[in-house]
């Protein structure tokens, strides 16, 4: 098909696939829409800080090349955020076209540039800075490209075999192919970032890296799970442990003989570990002592977990475990209601009073929250040693991550300047 693309500052014709041609049709169409505030509630609104206002109004003038260099100024992996951000509670919810009718599609717009222009960061000449970080997700990977192309010298040591960090071991791959992944690994190499894969930091390995390097990033996530304290059993178990061995051993079946699964949670990671235990061919009842308006999991998360076939049961929680033997047979839940907000902003929770019922199932998943693991590693940051991403704030998002890596590199590079 021939097409006028007028997103290029001079109007050519040019040969496209039909699927192409209405994609850049999209993407004008997008463009047109934006009302590029001056006020502008989706930068705010951004965890990583893109400057979304100066791209749409680059793209209005049609200059391209220019919003993909502002885009990339603050995100190195606009296919990842394009694809894994909550839009929907971030530039997109808080877009004043929203407020009306259908927000700006801005997902679409950093997706086009992401494909459309390629990764621009280039090593520089070495400027005897030395870097060591330990773990390679998303923060990691962000302060590696922003330090590299600063001429800094950066070694990532990481326990899995390969680079993602949640993304590889937490997200399945019906959610995010994994050749993205492989993609920046190729893009990292070429920007001469060394990896140095299956070694698990200790204390110990940590002074040594204290020697050997200038500063110390500590990046190694959020991946010490909430506890219910309950007995430990075969038939309880967590999601994280779970979602690692279905992603990296080609969908591990952790309890082959359990049919009926109840999982406990209302975030990502409660909805990720319901889908693939769907695709394991379990019946799964997700379980949320909120209600569903509460859950922190991205809306089309929480639609596409439906649509899979997850049941939902929002306002109720776990009383106990119930057990014939060693086998669970079944849980006491308990029905829920909501009260005031709490200092969180969400409604706080009590318990309806005589609501008990017994519900059977084979086993119990909890997929209830994650906390920084860094004290296993050491007790406070110093002037060379720093937390970056989750291992830092918690569990957040992707976006949070690159943007922690991004001003955690700019820092040490002004810290550093000779
Ligand atoms: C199942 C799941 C689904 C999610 N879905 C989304 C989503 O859709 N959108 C979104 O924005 N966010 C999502 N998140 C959250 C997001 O993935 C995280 O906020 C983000 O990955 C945090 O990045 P990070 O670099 O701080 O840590 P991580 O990505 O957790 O990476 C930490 C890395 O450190 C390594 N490591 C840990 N300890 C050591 C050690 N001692 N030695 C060596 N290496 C070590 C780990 O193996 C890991 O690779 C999800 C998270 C999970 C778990």
């Amino acid at each position: 098909m021939r097409g006028a693309c007028k997103m290029h500052s001079v109007t050519f014709a040019c040969r496209k696939s039909e699927a192409e041609y209405y994609w850049i049709m999209q993407i004008e169409e997008t463009v047109r829409y934006c009302l590029a505030c001056l006020n502008p509630r989706c930068v705010a609104s951004c965890p990583c800080g893109n400057a979304i206002n100066a791209i749409m109004s680059s793209l209005k003038q049609g200059k391209e090349e220019e919003a993909a260099k502002t885009l990339y100024t603050t995100n190195p992996f606009p296919e990842l955020t394009s694809l894994l951000c909550d839009h929907d509670r971030q530039c997109k919810g808080h877009c004043v076209r929203g407020i009306k009718g259908k927000p700006v599609d801005f997902p679409s717009i950093e997706a086009y540039l992401g494909q459309k222009y390629p990764f621009p960061y280039r090593k520089k000449e070495a400027n005897g800075l030395h870097v060591a970080i330990v773990g390679a997700g998303p923060s990691a990977l962000s302060a590696a490209v922003f330090l590299s192309s600063e001429g800094a010298d950066v070694t990532i040591y990481e326990k899995e075999e390969s680079l993602g960090g949640a993304m590889l071991t937490g997200i399945p791959s019906f959610r995010l192919g994994k050749a993205v992944l492989a993609q920046i690994k190729e893009r990292l190499d070429a920007l001469g970032v060394n990896f140095r894969f299956g070694v698990t930091i200790n204390k110990e390995i940590l002074k040594t890296l204290r020697k050997d390097y200038d500063e110390v990033l500590l990046a190694v996530g959020a991946s010490k799970e909430n506890d219910l304290g309950l007995v430990p059993s075969k038939y309880i178990l967590h999601a994280l442990p779970f979602l690692r061995s279905f992603n990296l051993q080609n969908g591990f079946d952790p309890l082959p003989g359990a049919h009926h699964i109840v999982v406990m949670g209302g975030g990502n990671v409660a909805m990720d570990a319901s889908r693939s235990l769907i695709r394991l061919g379990k019946k799964v009842t997700l379980i949320y002592r909120r209600d569903e308006a509460s859950m922190p999991a991205q809306r089309k998360e929480i639609f596409e977990a439906k649509e899979d076939g997850v049941a939902f049961m929002p306002l109720t929680n776990l009383a106990e475990p119930l057990f014939e033997g060693e086998k669970l047979v079944g849980l006491k839940l308990v029905k829920m209601e909501l009260g005031e907000k709490d200092e969180s902003g969400r409604p706080s929770f009590h318990v309806i009073e005589g609501s008990e019922f017994d519900f059977p199932c084979d086993a119990f998943m909890m997929a209830i929250g994650e906390k920084s693991g860094v004290s296993a590693l050491c007790e406070a940051e110093d002037e060379h040693l720093h937390f970056i991403g989750d291992c830092r704030y918690g569990a957040r998002n992707i976006a949070a991550a690159i943007k922690d890596g991004r001003e955690a590199a700019k820092t040490l590079l002004a810290k550093n300047a000779k």
